[in-house]
């Protein structure tokens, strides 16, 4: 293990992107092996020092910084072992947890494979990622990190290690497990609360039957460190055909996105050839696109939104696919001089640069303010996007602050940032999104559906599980992190440890 002390050295390890000021840690550790792992957790505990587990540092909501104790720090941890092909649909990849999730991409790529998962920030780890259950655009049609994660090895803080393999261990009808650990069993019972059956990574994963791997994924930090991870793979696609469709008004965006969602429901259910099956479904809002016209001023005047759309080819039905889609951008209404169309991986990636372009101007923006970024991450059951999205408009336009809305508009998933320029605005930009996350939760979704609710997002969590929740996945913290060193303050405040 490596010990790092010094302010100057260490400084990089206080800053995330979710723009939380004043992080600080007594030292860094940074591991040289897996081994270093849980002697250290075990002095720590011993000591009942506060352990931040860093990942790549991107995170929204703060969980990976670290404010008293020691940060882990797993970058040199980051090997990626060789694809193992199990037959021609899938594979496997072991990798560590330092590894960066563009360098999974890009050596299952070479090989033939995907690993689907496909957040935007593409230097997060695949630690972080897991931890977190990220996800992105292309979840419409692949899902989550939790669907690719076939097996995990785990430390936990009294410094023993599991190794949980998928399908090996489930919640019993009252919620307990009881696995191995290299010092003997564990047993754990799951909160009790309901999560909502929306996209989600808000609370303790506690859904019927759970799986003991999936306790682990989007657990922020707070259960065990991990340490390895063994992940899926499937064949990666030959073609994408895409496009940026302009909507002059927002009701012919949301209309496109019904039907192309209602077809590719069916294509899937009946395994359909030669029929429309997105894999993503971006929306823009007309501020999101305002914002960076200077850098595309291609973009049409007169537009409400936009929607990025992908579809994965993988035979030599390109053109009929290509028809199809044309088809039902026409019978909404859209004129086709309206549409960018890419037609090769190479385009494509363009307009994934397009979409990228959106976070990381308001990641700008809030550089140069200062004042950290609020935004949502709400998702909500189908059908209630519209009632969700006009509540948001309501409060925007009561305010007058300056916002923009993207996101995963397939999954019902939306990220409307509200860009405060003083504190007073950010008081208002807090309060607003405490207001927006009550919406979700009273239409039946989620406070968060990807970036978690860390540091920075208890009061929304709240809204979802009150105060009883809170309690329940203390109880439960304490079951595998008995001297309450991991990740503190993340997901439920510490004064509840
Ligand atoms: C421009 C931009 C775009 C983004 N787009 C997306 C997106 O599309 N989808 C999305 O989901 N997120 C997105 N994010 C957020 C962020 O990239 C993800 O949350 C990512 O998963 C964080 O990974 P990280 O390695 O940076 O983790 P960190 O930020 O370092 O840590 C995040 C959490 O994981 C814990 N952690 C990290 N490693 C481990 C480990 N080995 N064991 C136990 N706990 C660990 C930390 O303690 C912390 O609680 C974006 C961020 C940026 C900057």
């Amino acid at each position: 293990m490596i010990i790092k002390k010094n302010k100057d050295t260490i400084q990089n390890y206080f800053e995330d992107n979710s723009g939380l000021r004043g992080a600080f840690a007594d030292f860094v550790a940074v591991a040289e092996t897996e081994d270093d792992i849980p002697g250290f957790l075990y002095e720590m505990s011993k000591s009942k020092t506060p352990v931040t587990v860093a990942g790549a540092l991107t995170g929204n909501t703060a969980s990976g910084l670290a404010f008293g104790g020691a940060v882990l720090s797993l970058e040199k941890l980051n090997k990626i072992g060789k694809v193992e092909r199990i037959d021609d649909k899938n594979a496997l990849i072991t990798v560590q947890s330092g590894a960066r999730i563009c360098d999974v991409k890009l050596k299952t790529f070479s090989e033939g494979w995907m690993y689907p998962p496909d957040p935007t920030e593409k230097n997060a780890s695949i630690g972080g990622n897991i931890s977190t259950n990220a996800s992105g655009g292309r979840g419409f049609k692949f899902g989550v990190t939790r669907d690719y994660v076939e097996a995990l090895k785990v430390v936990f803080s009294d410094g023993s290690k599991s190794y949980v393999k998928r399908g090996e261990y489930f919640a019993d009808k009252n919620g307990g497990i009881t696995f191995d650990t290299n010092k003997g069993k564990k047993h754990i019972v799951l909160p009790k609360y309901r999560l909502p059956a929306v996209k989600n990574v808000a609370g303790y994963y506690n859904y019927p039957a759970t799986d003991l791997a999936d306790i682990f994924i989007g657990s922020d930090g707070t259960l065990c460190v991990i340490v390895e991870a063994v992940l899926k793979l499937i064949p990666h696609f030959k073609e994408v055909f895409g496009g940026i469709i302009f909507f002059e008004t927002r009701d012919s965006a949301y209309e496109f996105v019904d039907k192309i969602k209602t077809i590719s429901k069916k294509t899937e259910k009946e395994n359909l050839k030669d029929s429309i099956s997105a894999m993503s479904l971006e929306y823009f809002n007309k501020n999101a696109l305002l914002m960076i016209k200077s850098d595309y001023p291609a973009i049409p005047e007169n537009v409400e939104a936009g929607i990025m759309f992908e579809q994965d080819i993988y035979g030599d039905n390109f053109d009929i696919l290509m028809e199809k889609w044309v088809e039902v951008i026409s019978a909404v209404g859209v004129d086709l001089e309206k549409v960018w169309f890419a037609s090769n991986l190479v385009q494509q990636e363009e307009f994934r640069v397009f979409r990228h372009k959106i976070p990381e101007r308001v990641n700008e923006m809030i550089r140069k303010t200062n004042i950290p970024k609020v935004g949502t991450d709400f998702a909500v059951p189908d059908g209630t996007l519209r009632e969700i999205v006009d509540f948001c408009d309501k409060e925007f336009e009561k305010a007058g602050i300056f916002n923009l809305t993207f996101g995963h508009i397939g999954e019902n998933h939306l990220h409307a940032n509200i860009i405060a320029s003083n504190d007073e605005e950010y008081k208002q930009c807090k309060q607003m999104c405490v207001d927006i996350a009550q919406k979700a939760v009273e239409l039946g979704g989620t406070v968060s559906a990807e970036h978690g609710i860390g540091k920075l997002k208890h009061i929304l969590l709240e809204k979802m599980l009150g105060e009883e929740g809170f309690k329940e996945m203390a109880k439960f913290k304490k079951s595998l992190d008995e001297s309450g060193i991991l990740g503190r303050d993340n997901i439920f405040p510490k004064d509840y440890l």
